[in-house]
């Protein structure tokens, strides 16, 4: 048998890193395709991300994630930036195809994957009421938006964060977004079809909170997602459980997001189930 012991590389550069799981799942996912292939997760600051980039080329990486601080930054360092991944202005993954660096954003697109396969549900035609106004919500509206979502309505604390996020987004899709102000309690109603949490409320170490808002007009059939998955378990998703509404957890989005970067960077199906399992065992669940 012919022994081959050169490394094909793929990996994340952030700061802090330490806590990030992904490299687990996607290593996984390599060791059950057959594929000799490894992820590093690489501490890099902020004014070494252009060394960090030109190094990825030199190696010839095969893969790549950015995660904080580096998703609007690593911009100017690639060839190309994909349509969504312009529209929501920030890079989660690297395309790597014959030298040429595509930016890509995979967030929104785990997130839609995950409705529609965990739990059934289209957002086409739906009404979606979207908590937040940061980068995970910028990431959820786009890919709600080009998924034909018939109206989507951000509700946000930071009024001129809010404001600033549907004006633009609204402009670059072409769909129906609309900003409420978070003034003490949101009332979810009738007509809404699904929920999503993209606050940080709720996620450790605050697990005791919730996002103030009231599910007592919703409707039977309101899907109530959360993209926090530290811990999984929300007080929002035990909320909605308890009025006996469908949910859906964080890790959905964060396996996802994943097996889209793995696709991308192997061009195989990669193993949902077992990148599923090497998660859920690396964050300590069963
Ligand atoms: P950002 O810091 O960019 O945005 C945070 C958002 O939360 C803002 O809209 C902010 O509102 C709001 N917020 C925070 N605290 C409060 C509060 N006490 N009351 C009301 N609103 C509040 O964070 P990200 O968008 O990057 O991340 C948001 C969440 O999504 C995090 O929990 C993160 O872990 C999760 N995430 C999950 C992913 C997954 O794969 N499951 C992927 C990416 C993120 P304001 O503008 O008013 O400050």
């Amino acid at each position: 048998m012919a022994t081959n012991f050169k490394a094909e590389l793929t990996g994340c550069f952030g700061r802090p890193v330490a806590e990030n799981p992904t490299g687990v799942m996607q290593e996984a996912a390599f060791r059950a395709m057959g594929l000799d292939w490894r992820y590093l997760t690489i501490e890099v600051p902020p004014e070494r991300l252009g060394d960090a980039m030109r190094g990825a080329r030199a190696f010839g990486m095969r893969g790549l994630n950015l995660t904080i601080p580096h998703k609007v930054a690593v911009m100017e360092h690639l060839d190309a930036i994909a349509p969504d991944a312009a529209m929501i202005g920030a890079v989660n993954t690297v395309r790597f195809d014959n030298g040429k660096l595509t930016g890509e954003n995979t967030d929104g697109k785990g997130f839609l994957r995950g409705i529609r396969q965990d739990a059934g549900v289209d957002p086409k035609g739906k009404r979606v009421v979207v908590l937040g106004a940061g980068g995970a919500a910028r990431a959820v509206v786009t890919e709600l938006a080009l998924a034909g979502a018939a109206e989507i309505e951000v509700v946000n604390r930071s009024v001129e964060r809010g404001a600033a996020m549907v004006a633009d987004l609204r402009a670059k899709t072409g769909a129906a977004i609309r900003f409420t102000p978070w003034e003490g309690v949101h009332r979810v109603d009738r007509e809404a079809g699904l929920l999503v949490n993209a606050t940080s409320i709720g996620l450790f170490p605050d697990i005791d909170a919730a996002p103030p808002v009231d599910l007592s007009d919703a409707s039977e059939s309101l899907l109530v997602s959360d993209a926090v998955f530290n811990p999984p378990e929300t007080r929002l998703l035990d909320a909605a459980r308890r009025r006996g509404l469908p949910t859906l957890d964080g890790l959905s989005m964060l396996v996802y997001q994943g097996v889209i970067g793995c696709e991308i960077w192997t061009g195989k199906t990669p193993p949902e189930d077992v990148m599923k399992a090497a998660l859920r065992a690396a964050l300590g669940l069963h």
